[in-house]
């Protein structure tokens, strides 16, 4: 079996996390959410948390040497050697730039960048009703997927909450953000040949059908 080496783009709030968490079940794969990492940094108030916090509460991105420390670390960890699912990195080209050569030191390479794009009124939208379980991140929706007892976790029992940076003026940033610094990888995959776009304003199973359709594609591609 060849190697799956994945990883998730779009704005925030299109998609990534739910889709994660169906490939994640269905691949196997290692997954390193770097948005959820940087938050239990904080959390814990470990050094990479200290000089995350204020660009996170801003909605601004953390700088590229600090999260791409993060990204090596796992990369030689020993646990991705068969394939990872990043989602959330890279977010900038030169993040990206730093993936590749990273792989490449590695004698690997990237399998897909997975785009799940959605428009900016969907995702505005969908933020304001996002909520996350304390334990394990497991993402709920409060209109469009709520959990069966409100403000607990159907999948852990833990308790549901409101990201600090969902709320509309930190979303508006953050989207500006993306539009900005994350957008124009969109077209570095696509001239590597490495995008697939999916339609993120589709229903969370029809979204997960059309992915895994494309890595079987991709994996019998690889194996020709
Ligand atoms: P979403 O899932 O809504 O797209 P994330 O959870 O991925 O948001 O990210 C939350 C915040 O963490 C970002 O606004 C940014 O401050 C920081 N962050 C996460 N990943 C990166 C990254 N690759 N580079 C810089 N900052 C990041
Ligand atoms: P991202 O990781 O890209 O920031 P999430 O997976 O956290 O996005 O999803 C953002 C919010 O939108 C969550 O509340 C989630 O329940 C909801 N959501 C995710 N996918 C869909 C979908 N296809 N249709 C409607 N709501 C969705």
């Amino acid at each position: 079996m060849s190697e799956r080496n994945l990883v998730l783009l779009g704005p925030p709030g299109a998609g990534k996390g739910t889709q994660a968490e169906r490939l994640v079940d269905d691949f196997d794969l290692p997954y390193y959410a770097t948005g959820n990492i940087l938050r239990e940094a904080v959390e814990q108030e470990t050094e990479l948390g200290r000089k995350a916090k204020e660009y996170m509460e801003a909605g601004e991105l953390v700088p590229d040497d600090l999260i791409s420390e993060v990204i090596a670390e796992r990369l030689d960890s020993g646990e991705a050697d068969d394939g990872f699912l990043l989602d959330g990195f890279p977010r900038t080209i030169g993040q990206a730039e730093m993936l590749e050569k990273a792989l490449d030191g590695r004698g690997r390479s990237l399998t897909a960048a997975l785009l799940i794009d959605a428009p900016d009124v969907e995702v505005v939208r969908r933020l304001s009703g996002r909520r996350t379980c304390v334990k394990n991140n497991h993402v709920y929706h409060t209109d469009f997927d709520p959990p069966k007892n409100e403000g607990v976790c159907d999948q852990d029992g833990s308790r549901l909450v409101q990201r600090d940076d969902d709320k509309p003026e930190t979303v508006r940033k953050r989207l500006q953000v993306y539009h900005d610094q994350t957008e124009p990888l969109i077209q570095w995959y696509e001239d590597r040949g490495l995008l697939r776009r999916f339609d993120g304003t589709r229903e969370p199973e029809e979204v997960n059908s059309h992915i895994r359709a494309t890595l079987a594609t991709l994996a019998l591609e690889a194996e020709i």
